[in-house]
């Protein structure tokens, strides 16, 4: 039995899949002239095991994101039947006697120097694609498995060391029923995005794939966060019992959607979706979301081989508004960075990722990036009621730019003769500690706040939200954390404006009571997580609530934090 951290919630039954990529070494074999003709052939077989495997994901991807998007792979294979390259290839092994995986390694490298060296970003940027073909052809050159996630054919649970958020996105959820990896965080995009794609998933094990073989029969109760290995039949029938057991209380929590998250002494809490993409929409209305608290618009952004235009991005956002029929849609610009890369933009190379260029600062360098994104955003705003909000805010310098950034939008949109909304409200995320220590003086400048705790407590405390290693130390009931978010509220409250929650910690059941207490005024969560939150609220009583979150802001500890809490819950009959 194994565990790790519970990422997304579930039981699922299932055979491994053990995904292990394994690291490319390359040797440099010299070979005697009468090889020269099997090291071509050993070439040209490995290309043509690429382009057959390219062209099967290129089918996959066109059924499930349409032929434009798709339409990259079709680019992967021109690059491999290159004329050019395959010369290069060729003439490298007859004049230097040397092996195909060498030589193919040497000029696919070359290349990637060339336009590496190349001012014009787009030309800058295939140098990934080049990366990508030659991997591939290294790997089947040398009888290295390549399992393209998005093609598995059996349904699986996948076990591997760490998928990358766009990984994650390009998963076929039909046969990948669950997965587990060594690496990761609770609050790690991988771990969000499962939550929202309603995935089963335990993360940050550390040594999951050590233990697990393929081909073993897996139960993955990230309820209990347990991993169980070939288990016997007894275990089976124990565990199926509690898959109905909870799929039975999810089905009586739903049916709370409809009713409002007042607590028993009047004070409503307003709750939201957070969201990625239309389809996360539609899930949200299952779960009774009463309008969308944080739209990830970076997933958007990834997957796909450029920027979205301006009218693509209209045309995403103009569909959230219109299925969320004129409820509140907090739409966040551009999160990149960190560990969300896109595959058309070149990232430096950072020692620490999260500290570098991420977020806002990607976005204010890439001005005309933003600009298309907010034109998009306000085009759509006639058709829902949008407000827009930035990431990993540190200054009021980044703001007053933002601001008169919006302005000259405005003005250019008004020339173009574009209805939208005059009035959208503009807000901050509070996620370092200097917009939260700052937050008087940004609650002067915007009409909201909301507090991504997932990024506050990673730069509040100095640990890194993804490193299992580290996770005991990741502590969002710390003290330092709770002074922040209360100290945001009450800025906010003095200018009459308002706090949310769009951080993991706004779906974790034990807290809700505390966050209530301090005065926050919308939770926005995975949709996953609403009914019982929503069930929660109604029966927390405001006054009692306030008194708890007035003596935990005493606390020096967090171990006398969550001593108070737990008896406050307990006493109060809410777990
Ligand atoms: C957060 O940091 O809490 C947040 C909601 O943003 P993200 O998880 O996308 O970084
Ligand atoms: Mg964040």
């Amino acid at each position: 039995m194994i565990s790790g951290i519970s990422a997304s919630p579930g039981i699922v039954f299932g055979n491994a899949l053990l995904f292990k990529e394994k690291k490319i070494k390359i040797n440099k074999k010299k070979i005697s002239k009468k090889n020269i003709l099997k090291e071509i052939k050993k070439f040209l077989k490995a290309r043509k095991k690429s382009v057959q495997q390219i062209n099967e994901i290129k089918i996959q991807a066109e059924k499930k994101f349409g032929k434009k998007k798709a339409s990259i792979f079709e680019g992967h294979i021109l690059l491999l039947e290159d004329e050019e390259l395959e010369k290069e290839i060729i003439t490298l092994i007859q004049k230097k006697l040397i092996c195909a995986e060498y030589a193919i390694e040497k000029i696919i490298q070359e290349q990637i120097t060339t336009l590496e060296k190349i001012k014009d970003e787009y030309l800058k940027n295939r140098s990934i694609d080049i990366r990508d073909i030659g991997n591939r052809l290294l790997k089947n050159i040398l009888n290295i498995k390549v399992i393209d996630l998005n093609n598995i054919k059996k349904k699986i649970i996948l076990i591997t060391n760490d998928l990358t958020p766009s990984q994650t996105a390009q998963m076929n959820l039909k046969n990948i029923i669950g997965f587990a990896t060594n690496l990761g965080g609770k609050t790690s995009h991988t771990s969000i995005m499962a939550r929202s794609l309603e995935i089963p998933a335990i993360v940050g094990i550390g040594d999951i794939t050590k233990r697990v073989k393929n081909g073993d029969f897996l139960i993955l109760d990230s309820i209990n966060n347990k991993i169980i290995i070939n288990p016997n039949k007894y275990l089976i029938k124990k565990l199926k019992i509690k898959k109905k057991i909870y799929l039975k209380q999810q089905k009586k929590l739903e049916s709370l959607k409809n009713l409002s998250a007042t607590t028993i002494d009047g004070k409503k809490i307003k709750i939201g979706s957070n969201i990625g993409n239309y389809n996360d929409v539609i899930n949200s209305k299952k779960y009774g979301s009463e309008s969308i608290g944080l739209y990830r618009t970076e997933f958007l952004f990834m997957g796909r081989d450029n920027f979205p235009t301006e009218e693509e991005q209209f045309q995403a956002y103009k569909s959230v508004a219109k299925k969320m029929k004129g409820k509140s849609i907090i739409i966040r610009t551009m999160d990149i960075g960190g560990d969300k890369n896109l595959s058309y933009m070149k990232f430096p190379k950072e020692d620490n990722p999260f500290l570098g260029w991420r977020a806002i600062r990607v976005s204010i360098d890439n001005i005309n990036v933003l600009r298309d994104q907010l034109i998009a955003i306000f085009r759509a705003s006639e058709f829902g009621k949008f407000k827009i909000m930035f990431p990993m805010i540190i200054s009021m310098e980044e703001i007053i730019y933002l601001k008169k950034e919006i302005k000259k939008i405005k003005i250019e949109l008004k020339k173009r003769k574009i209805n939208f909304d005059k009035n959208i409200k503009l807000g901050v995320m509070i996620e370092t500690p200097s917009s939260a220590i700052i937050s008087k003086h940004l609650a002067k400048e915007v009409d909201f706040f909301s507090i991504g705790t997932n990024d506050l407590t990673q730069y509040t405390l100095a640990v890194d939200r993804g490193n299992e290693n580290i996770s005991k130390l990741y502590q969002t009931m710390s003290p330092s954390i709770l002074y922040l978010i209360k100290k945001v509220i009450n800025s906010s409250h003095k200018q009459k404006k308002w706090t949310g929650i769009c951080g993991e910690l706004a779906s974790n059941k034990k807290y809700t009571s505390l966050l209530i207490g301090l005065g926050v005024d919308e939770l926005s969560m995975s949709s996953i997580s609403i009914p019982i939150i929503k069930n929660i609220i109604r029966k927390i009583n405001f006054i009692k609530a306030k008194k708890l979150a007035k003596n935990v802001l005493k606390q020096s500890t967090i171990k006398k934090v969550k001593k108070l809490i737990k008896n406050f819950n307990k006493k109060e009959g809410l777990l």
